[in-house]
């Protein structure tokens, strides 16, 4: 058929065209990054529009994100030339199961006005559950079970289908019938949870023939993109709908399954041959996207993977530049770095919006948030919330402004009950009361309450406790850095062991977040210029017509493309991730590469890989090895690039060329006997006399040069540090001294914070 191809197809290469123009039957489009599989997709349901072959309401369309599915629903209205009455039944699994379900709700037991619950209901009604068939929470926590009753909902599975291996893995043998009661009292409630709107759909096809039946009738053609990342439930639903006209067109690329952690199986490409015999399997070998140097870069670290269909791409683009691949010194270097390349670019005409920086994390965003803030430079975060606006940082930052500023009641009324300790609403509004009638701050009356008989015995004790400690951590703030004190306020508060006790995936996220926002603080001498820095960075909003850069995980950047992109942290422990490697698998390290194919095939024309060659966690360096994954490029088609200090590890860089000279002070080094030759000592020396210190950022540090230095202490005094001991003053630089602790190494400290030991 491609030969006869219209006009309109024209600019289509013959495969495209086939999988255009292939309506009837089942195909199956199997082909690697930016070789035009979305396109051909889209040009496919305009084709069918186009042709009469049905109305738009007789077609399926599934995207993997809204985001997605607006723009096909774009593409096909200007391919359309606007033909079309919108198209309903395009959207995600989820935007299309709800709309269905809402139709037959009643056979499942719900009516069509039920509520999709979100991840906190359903660790409410879960945890209620728990309390009610009187198990140990604890020990089996709400979340453990919220996401096993989600990986049976993603395998299709109800209570009564699970096998005794399945349902061995909670309480004992308890997990079919306590997902049974879970559902039985959803339905009471009249709502159901993400993963039900496919199982329930499911059921509804599984169980009521004419139903499936009608379904069968009206969608004359199905397509699915980004179809390698579909998981059971989803496949056997397309399965049942497909079954009758069998003309069904889904693509995808084995190479970029990135979601097997929410029980995605690259199997169903396999599958797809088998249960619909006679398949026309299109493959695509032209790539439209990425220059030579890119493709080939990102197709040789694929090959690293053990299981793989295999495919072969090719470009006719011109050759463009090599990756490159720019080892820095450390986090703060890494966004100043992309920071004077995205300024670059500008400069030369380029506009932001045409590139992204791609994370492993989410934590990962905070450096260049703050380095981009300083700049001027216009970003949005896609995917996620803007670092400082994420629920966990904004919990710390209230604690820490009812520290700073006791009347700030917002901040208190956000965590007084956060982590939960049993204050209710009911508690809040006689605090409310009471500071209205005594013109007083919430925290001020909650403590007057603590003293009287408004409250109930259990209630007051609850409060007094909350605000001994609150003046406590006050006190405390005025004598450690604010690292510290958030450090000891997120575990005394109990809102550590709160993170801790949740077992989820996201929560693991949320703890690396507030690492990160310890790893912020550190860069500020009181609690007060900290707070001033992040209501700056949050009042910045930036204006709306303007370009951006874009950042992003790499998950979310799937089917995506720049002209530019960024991929920092290419380190081992964050790209592979650290739950990677602890896992040890090989399936879940393939999974890691496959997701670093996906973020280098979205450039266009430029991909740069970065790594540091020291993270601070917790105010300890620790060097970092460059990501396994960057030893695995092909090296004819990189560019390597190392900064003064960077690429090499803390205790390998030579001090005298140092550009930092204080860069690596504060440091734990891994081998401290090779590092503390004279040498090192000379050079270290020499940095002191010869270059001025630059601490901080110009422009950030006003307080700590404004403080006062110690006059009594001397280079070689022997001194005490209530943290880190004894240890011997090596270096001083305003009101910091370097010390060389007996026990914890070298480190650099606020002089005030040491007392002269004899
Ligand atoms: P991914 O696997 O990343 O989702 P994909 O296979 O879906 O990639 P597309 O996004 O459809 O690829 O196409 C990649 C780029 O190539 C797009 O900019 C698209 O407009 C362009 N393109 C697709 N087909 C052609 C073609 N036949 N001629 C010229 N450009 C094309
Ligand atoms: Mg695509």
């Amino acid at each position: 058929p491609a030969d006869s191809a219209p006009e309109w197809l024209a600019h289509l290469n013959p495969p495209q065209r086939d999988a255009v123009l292939t309506t009837e039957g089942p195909v199956l489009m199997l082909a690697g990054a930016g070789t035009g599989k979305t396109a051909a997709l889209t040009h496919r349901l305009a084709h069918i529009v186009r042709e009469r072959m049905a109305w738009p309401s007789e077609i399926l369309c599934v995207t993997f994100t809204n985001k997605a599915a607006r723009e096909m629903r774009e593409r096909v209205g200007t391919l359309t030339n606007g033909a079309l009455e919108g198209m309903p039944w395009l959207g995600t699994f989820h935007s299309i199961c709800a709309k269905m379900l809402r139709r037959h709700a009643e056979l499942v037991g719900l009516e069509s006005n039920f509520t999709i619950i979100d991840t906190d209901d359903q660790l409410r009604l879960l945890k209620t559950l728990i309390r009610e068939a009187e198990l140990d929470e604890k020990r089996w926590p709400p979340r453990q079970l919220a996401g096993l009753i989600d990986s049976w909902k993603n395998r299709g599975l109800n209570p009564e289908d699970l096998t005794a291996v399945d349902n061995e893995s909670y309480a004992n043998g308890r997990g079919a019938e306590m997902y049974r009661i879970y559902q039985e009292r959803l339905k009471s409630l009249n709502a159901c949870d993400f993963g039900d709107l496919l199982l329930h759909m499911l059921n509804i096809f599984r169980r009521h023939t004419d139903v499936l039946k009608s379904y069968q009738q009206r969608y004359k053609y199905i397509l699915v993109d980004e179809y390698q990342d579909t998981n059971a439930v989803q496949y056997l639903w397309l399965r049942l709908m497909a079954q009758e006209r069998k003309n069904i067109c889904v693509v995808g690329d084995d190479d970029q399954s990135i979601y097997s952690w929410r029980g995605a199986e690259v199997a169903n490409i396999l599958r797809f041959e088998k249960d619909f015999p006679g398949a026309k399997v299109v493959k695509l070998e032209q790539n439209y996207r990425s220059t030579p140097q890119i493709l080939a870069a990102a197709s040789g670290l694929i090959e690293a993977n053990s299981q793989r269909l295999g495919k072969t791409l090719w470009t006719q683009l011109p050759e463009g530049q090599k990756v490159r691949v720019i080892g820095v010194w450390d986090a703060p270097e890494e966004a100043r770095r992309v920071g004077e390349e995205l300024e670059r670019l500008e400069r030369e005409g380029l506009s932001l919006e045409q590139a992204a920086i791609l994370v492993r994390a989410q934590y990962q965003t905070r450096e260049f948030e703050d380095r981009f803030i300083q700049i001027g430079l216009s970003y949005r975060i896609i995917g996620g919330f803007r670092f400082y606006e994420r629920a966990e940082i904004r919990d710390a930052l209230a604690y820490l402004r009812v520290i700073a500023q006791p009347a700030d009641d917002l901040a208190f009324e956000r965590i007084y009950n956060q982590p939960k300790r049993g204050l209710g609403a009911k508690t809040l509004e006689k605090m409310y009361q009471h500071a209205r009638r005594t013109g007083q701050p919430l925290a001020a009356a909650a403590l007057e309450l603590a003293d009287s008989d408004e409250l109930p015995a259990r209630a007051r004790n609850t409060i007094a406790a909350l605000m001994g400690d609150f003046l406590r951590w006050r006190e405390m703030s005025e004598a450690v850095s604010p690292s510290e004190l958030m450090r000891a306020v997120l575990e005394e508060s109990g809102y550590d062991a709160m993170l801790k006790a949740d077992r989820s995936a996201e929560s693991a996220g949320r703890a690396d977040n507030l690492v990160e926002l310890a790893r912020a603080m550190e860069e500020y001498e009181t609690l007060g210029d900290f707070l001033e820095h992040v209501s700056l960075v949050m009042d910045n909003d930036a204006n709306d017509d303007e370009d951006k850069v874009t950042i992003m995980t790499m998950h979310a950047a799937k089917g995506l493309e720049f002209d530019h992109v960024f991929l920092p942290g290419w380190e081992e422990g964050v790209f592979p991730s650290q739950r990677s490697l602890d896992e040890g698998g090989l399936a879940s390290l393939e999974e890691e590469r496959r997701l670093a194919y996906v973020a280098i095939t979205r450039a266009k024309r430029r991909c740069t890989i970065l790594h540091a060659a020291n993270r601070r966690i917790y105010g300890q360096w620790t060097s970092s090895i460059p990501s396994r994954f960057i030893e695995e490029l092909p090296d004819e088609h990189i560019e390597q690039e190392t900064t003064m200090t960077g690429g090499k590890s803390l205790w390998q860089a030579n001090w005298s060329e140092s550009e930092d000279p204080f860069a690596h002070v504060s440091t734990s080094r891994p081998d401290r006997s090779s590092a503390r030759g004279p040498g090192w000592q000379r050079a270290l020396a020499t940095g002191y006399e010869t270059k001025p210190a630059r601490l901080k950022e110009p422009g950030r540090s006003a307080a700590s040069f404004a403080a006062k230095p110690r006059t009594d202490v001397e280079i070689g005094a022997r001194v005490f540090h209530e943290k880190f001991g004894y240890g011997e003053v090596i270096g001083q630089e305003g009101n910091k001294l370097e010390i060389d602790f007996e026990k914890a190494g070298t480190k650099r400290v606020i002089d005030s914070f040491v007392t002269l030991a004899k």
